[in-house]
């Protein structure tokens, strides 16, 4: 599937390479104690090192750097037991140290890939050309006074991984699906929250335009964007924008740029600096961080199943459609879910419900899996009571909608909402009794498994056409189950 954008003069090839920004999770920063929480009082969790008070000392945090080397692995990505922090020297109000920490020659993550999916089923590998450990600056509150700008130091030294890509992406979408498989990856892994509103993950995002076949043209770098969908906005403006200088007889001018979500347009910033401009030079209150292979293997040993493996474990395992398993896996805490309601039960029937019913009912009610109001285990009872024909589909639906309003049980839904009710008791205790002299073998499995309670209020329910009281034939069934 090839995008191009069609000029005057004919079709050009856009060239897009990104560099992420990701907010490492870990409850103290990057050299210093300090906490890292989101939302914190402004200037609360400033350590003196993070303040850039003259003489203080950093000391890396183990735990950071344990989640570059997490995220490396969980990349493809090769570990470089030996790496360096070098000072990056610029000044701003809200970097008091007047340089930053990063690490220039010498990354902890060297080349990895990530491979993504397009919309037309089709997959990709983008190279990741490096992962570094850096400090992020603090704020500058520009819109706290009308003539005072306000520095706010809390983000200060909180540990960054910049995560580089190759320039290997050609459309829109292809950025899009990078951005949306890296931070998928983070997630599961746990060495970021993936949170673009809140900042945790930004990326700046390198353009430039080409005719087929020619080397790559002048990029331009459009920086911290902080949605996937204004990553591909931006990608699509500045795109258009080169073109129509190129054929316009102009030059593109290497430049730092932003994007205008109002206008859906890229402005300049500043023309780019190099390299040389920062004097890059090894921080010499830092030893160069050498890592143990053996550490290395242990952090590879801890890795979670990633979702590249899970979801080929949907498809070969569970049978699922490549579509179903993409969903189900795009979160991990959707994965476990399905996999509780899937255990012992049908995995399709499973999948049908969580990526119709159930998400629709989440959206109905605003939640998301973590606070869904029905549980793994309810969605499970539900779908028992349709395969035991209890329920039919139809109503296994208005159950299931109860069960968002209420957080129920199916089955006290089923028992309280009652169908057309029997209330004479003498019919419903020959009905239970006919089912206990039937099935021997099922009251002797449910002495083992009270789960299959559920079971034999389906098949009284069954035997009196679903016209029995359902709390009159509960109470029967217990005195005889539990005499
Ligand atoms: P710098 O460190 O100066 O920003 P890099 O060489 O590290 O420069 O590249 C930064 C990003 O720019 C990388 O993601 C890379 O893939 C991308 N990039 C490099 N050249 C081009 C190009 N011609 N067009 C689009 N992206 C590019
Ligand atoms: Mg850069």
């Amino acid at each position: 599937m090839s995008y191009t954008i069609e000029g005057d003069t004919g079709a050009w090839e856009v060239v897009i390479g990104l560099e992420v920004h990701a907010q490492v999770t870990s409850n103290a920063k990057l050299f210093s104690g300090a906490a890292t929480e989101f939302g914190a009082e402004p200037n609360t969790q400033v350590s003196f090192v993070d303040a850039g008070f003259p003489g203080m000392l950093p000391v890396i945090n183990r735990e950071c750097v344990a989640q570059a080397v997490r995220t490396g692995l969980g990349l493809n990505a090769q570990i470089n037991p030996w790496s360096r922090f070098d000072r990056k020297n610029y000044f701003y109000a809200d970097l008091p140290q007047g340089y930053q920490i990063s690490q220039y020659q010498f990354p902890v993550v060297g080349t990895g890939r990530i491979s993504i999916e397009l919309s037309d089923g089709s997959t990709k590998e983008i190279g990741v050309t490096r992962l570094h450990l850096e400090q992020d600056a603090g704020k500058s509150l520009h819109d706290q006074h009308p003539t005072k700008t306000y520095v706010d130091l809390n983000r200060s030294g909180v540990a960054l991984m910049e995560i580089v890509s190759e320039p290997d992406m050609r459309s829109p979408e292809e950025a899009g699906a990078y951005l949306t498989k890296l931070r998928q990856i983070l997630r599961y892994l746990g060495t970021c929250d993936g949170n673009m509103e809140q900042g945790s993950l930004r990326a700046d995002v390198n353009v430039s335009v080409r005719k087929s076949g020619e080397g790559y043209r002048t990029r331009c770098e459009v920086k911290n964007v902080n949605s996937i969908r204004f990553v591909m906005q931006a990608v699509e403006a500045e795109a258009r924008r080169q073109v129509e200088v190129w054929e316009s007889g102009g030059t593109v001018d290497q430049e730092t740029r932003l994007f205008d979500t109002g206008r859906g347009a890229t402005r300049s910033m500043r023309s780019k600096e190099d390299a040389h401009d920062y004097r890059y030079f090894p921080d010499p209150d830092l030893p160069p961080l050498v890592l143990d292979t053996a550490w290395i293997e242990s952090l590879r040993q801890g890795l979670p199943e990633l979702p590249d493996a899970r979801r080929a474990r949907y498809v070969s395992d569970y049978g699922l459609s490549a579509y179903d398993a993409r969903v189900l896996t795009a979160e991990k805490e959707t994965a476990a879910f399905f996999e509780a309601v899937a255990k012992g039960r049908d995995a399709k029937v499973a999948a049908n419900w969580i990526t119709g019913d159930f998400f629709a009912g989440l959206n109905r009610v605003g939640k998301g899996i973590d606070d869904s109001p029905v549980s793994a285990e309810n969605l499970g009872a539900l779908l028992d009571l349709i395969a035991d024909k209890t329920l039919s589909g139809k109503l296994a639906k208005e159950v299931l909608e109860a069960m968002f309003e209420t957080g129920y049980s199916p089955l006290s839904i089923v028992l309280e909402r009652g169908l057309k009710q029997v209330t004479d008791t003498d019919a419903i205790e020959a009905a239970v009794a006919k089912i206990i002299a039937d099935n021997p073998d099922k009251v002797e499995q449910y002495r083992a498994k009270p789960t299959l309670f559920g079971w034999f209020v389906g098949q009284v329910m069954k035997a009196m056409q679903g016209k029995g009281n359902p709390a009159l034939v509960n109470e029967a069934l217990k005195r005889a189950l539990d005499g």
